[in-house]
C-alpha cells in the first residue's frame, strides 16, 4: 500500500468505528429503536448508513417502511430514544491502534481534527477526555455544527474551515462508505479502514486513496513510512 501525504498539513479524523469500537453498540441501539417503533432495521444496514445524521437515517427509514417523511416531532423522538439506549450500553472501547496513530500523526507534525456525524452527547464529550492532548472541542466538527450530514460535503468542508486549510492539504480517516463519499465529495483525500463486517468493495468502490484493514495497521504504517 503506498499513501503519499506530502503537502498534508491537517488530518480529519472519523469517530465512530476509527477512534471507538462502538458501531456494535450503535448497531444494537439502532435495532432496538426501530422495533420499539414499529419498524426494522438489519446490522448491515446500520454499517451501510454510518456516518449520516441521526435524523437522516430515521427519515430514510420510515419513508421506505412506512412510506411516509417523519414528522420532526417523531424524528426528535426516536434519535433520543435510540440516544437513550445507547448511554444504558457498556461503555465502549477506545480503537485498538487508535491512540498511537493519534501520537504518530501529531508526531509527524499534522493538524489533528475530528468529523463525526454523531450528536452522541456523552460519546463527544469522552473523546476530549480519552483523546486529551491530541484533541480540543474547537477542533470538532459534530452533528450540532452542521445543518447536513455525510454523505454531504459539509462536515468535512466544516473542518477544512477549521483546520485553516485546503482541501488538497488535508487527509481523512473514514470506516463508513457514506463518511468515504463526503470526504471525496469535499475534494478531500479519504484513508479508509475497513474496522466492520463489510466487503472491502463496498469502501472501495467510494474511491479512497488507500485502504487498511485497522486502525492498527494504519497506525504502524505511519509510523514507518510517514
Ligand atoms: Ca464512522
Amino acid at each position: 500500500m503506498s499513501l503519499d501525504l506530502r503537502g498534508k498539513s491537517a488530518v480529519l479524523f472519523d469517530m465512530d468505528g476509527v477512534l471507538y469500537d462502538s458501531m456494535p453498540h450503535h448497531v444494537q441501539a439502532w435495532s432496538r429503536t426501530f422495533a420499539d417503533f414499529g419498524m426494522h432495521m438489519d446490522p448491515l444496514e446500520v454499517y451501510m448508513n454510518e456516518g449520516c445524521t441521526g435524523s437522516y437515517t430515521i427519515s430514510k427509514v420510515s419513508l421506505e417502511q412506512r412510506g411516509r417523511e417523519a414528522t420532526s416531532q417523531e424524528i426528535e423522538d426516536i434519535y433520543a430514544h435510540k440516544a437513550e439506549i445507547f448511554r444504558t450500553l457498556p461503555e465502549v472501547g477506545i480503537m485498538p491502534g487508535a491512540l498511537e496513530l493519534m501520537a504518530n500523526v501529531r508526531e509527524s507534525g499534522r493538524k489533528i481534527l475530528i468529523v463525526t456525524g454523531s450528536g452522541q452527547k456523552n460519546l463527544i464529550t469522552r473523546v476530549i477526555r480519552d483523546f486529551d492532548g491530541f484533541i480540543v472541542r474547537e477542533r470538532m466538527v459534530t452533528a450540532f455544527d452542521v445543518k447536513r450530514g455525510k454523505p454531504f460535503p459539509d462536515p468535512y468542508l466544516k473542518g477544512l474551515e477549521i483546520a485553516g486549510t485546503g482541501a488538497d492539504r488535508a487527509v481523512i480517516v473514514e470506516n463508513a462508505p457514506l463518511g468515504i463519499r463526503a470526504g471525496v465529495a469535499a475534494g478531500i483525500d479519504v484513508i479508509a479502514v475497513n474496522t466492520g463486517p463489510l466487503p472491502d468493495s463496498v469502501l472501495l468502490d467510494e474511491k479512497p486513496c488507500a485502504l487498511f484493514h485497522s486502525v492498527r495497521e494504519l497506525a504502524d504504517y505511519w509510523k514507518s513510512n510517514v
